[in-house]
């Protein structure tokens, strides 16, 4: 295999308790990613290297794996000072830089020009044939040449990765998926911290359609291509709305199914070794996600719940949701639980006495058992089984 890309891990090389288990589980996540890739993966304490012989199908997927800070693509040519020369040039004439520096690091002793010495043979030729100065402190660029026993590998720039900790590091959270612009983006964003997911998704067909079921099964998948693991849980939940509907005032009555989900989410969350509940609530952008209603919503559970999207305007997320590209599946018209009958006046700062006596108007915990037992879960996420559905 011809190409030769170097992984670099940034953050992870910090935390130096943990870094055989970062860079073990940085491995199997590519390893995963690059499965239909003819790659040989080799890692040490600091690097990682992948030969290839797609390059660019291999970079573009390296470009989707949380953990990896930078890709650098590393140039082959046979080891001798004709053509390292000949490789080094051809480099640099592509580049628009000042200063420069060679770093050369001569893992094959057996070539018999030390370091010091190569880095100044090409330094030399680089200053004869290109109009620049050499700074060894604070170069605009570095070429690096690495002679190794299989040939002599030589880099300059780097491809920014994604950075975050490998997915999966931090193990699994539950991530309440609607068909919105905002829960997908908290997805993506706890993905990078290294947190795996398992999605929960709540539909109400008849009222709701299988397209916006389709819609939320392609929004995961495209979350997916983060991960390689997500599964979907469609909770059937007519039955326990249409029961909301039938007993509670119409101001509380998002505030109730919003309960309900919290406790769905908790029990599905636990079932499937979830450390947290995720989701794309915003401070004060709905009714329902005031700081009291939140905090109402919140008390039918002491499960963690992380909401990495709270803080950030909606133009923010849009920019997120418009990078990881769900946006515009997200914006496509279909219907949600939470959009269809809703209240003209929900209520901005619910009384949880209030909910509390709602709810003791109607057998909700039997509804919720029956929801949970018929959960739907959708482990094969591809493409042509939904997107074209839509
Ligand atoms: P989004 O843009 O993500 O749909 P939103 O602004 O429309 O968010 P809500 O409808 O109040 O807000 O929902 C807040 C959060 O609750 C969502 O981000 C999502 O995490 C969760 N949620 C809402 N509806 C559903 C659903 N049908 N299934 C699963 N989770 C849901
Ligand atoms: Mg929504």
């Amino acid at each position: 295999m011809d190409n030769l890309i170097l992984i670099k891990y940034g953050e992870l090389t910090t935390k130096k308790a943990n870094r055989n288990a970062f860079t073990k589980l940085l491995s199997n996540n590519i390893k995963k990613i690059l499965k239909d890739e003819e790659i040989e993966l080799k890692y040490d304490r600091v690097r990682m290297y992948i030969e290839c012989n797609n390059l660019s199908s291999v970079v573009e997927k390296l470009t989707h794996v949380f953990g990896i800070h930078g890709i650098v693509i590393c140039h082959k040519v046979n080891t001798n000072i004709e053509d390292i020369k000949a490789k080094v040039l051809e480099l640099l004439n592509k580049e628009n830089f000042n200063t420069f520096k060679i770093n050369t690091k001569r893992a094959d002793k057996s070539f018999n020009v030390h370091s010091m010495e190569l880095n100044n043979i090409l330094g030399g030729h680089v200053l004869k044939n290109i109009n620049c100065k050499v700074d060894v402190h604070n170069p605009d660029i570095t070429v690096t040449v690495e002679i190794r026993i299989e040939g002599t590998f030589i880099y300059t720039n780097e491809i920014k990765g994604l950075g975050g900790y490998p997915v999966g590091i931090q193990g699994k959270g539950m991530l309440m998926l609607s068909g919105g612009i905002d829960s997908p983006v908290a997805g993506y964003l706890s993905l990078k911290r290294g947190v795996d997911l398992e999605c929960l998704y709540f539909e109400s067909p008849p009222h709701t359609s299988i397209e916006a079921k389709n819609k939320v099964i392609e929004l995961a998948r495209i979350i997916n291509e983060y991960s390689g693991n997500i599964k979907v849980n469609v909770i059937p939940f007519t039955k326990i709305q249409e029961a909301i509907y039938k007993n509670v005032p119409d101001s509380y009555v998002i505030t109730i199914m919003r309960r309900m989900m919290y406790r769905i989410a908790e029990n599905l969350a636990l079932k499937h070794n979830c450390k947290v509940i995720i989701n794309g609530e915003s401070i004060g952008q709905v009714a329902s996600q005031t700081l009291t209603s939140i905090g109402v919503i919140n008390s039918v559970t002491n499960f963690p719940v992380i909401r990495p999207v709270a803080c950030m305007d909606k133009l923010e997320i849009i920019e997120i949701s418009k990078k990881i590209k769900t946006y515009e599946t997200s914006i496509l018209p279909y219907e949600d639980c939470c959009t269809i009958f809703l209240p003209t006046h929900p209520v901005i700062n619910p009384d949880i006495n209030k909910c509390l006596l709602y709810e003791m108007s109607f057998d909700y915990e039997e509804l919720i058992d029956e929801a949970i037992n018929n959960v739907e879960v959708i482990t094969n996420l591809k493409k042509e089984d939904f997107s074209d559905l839509l």
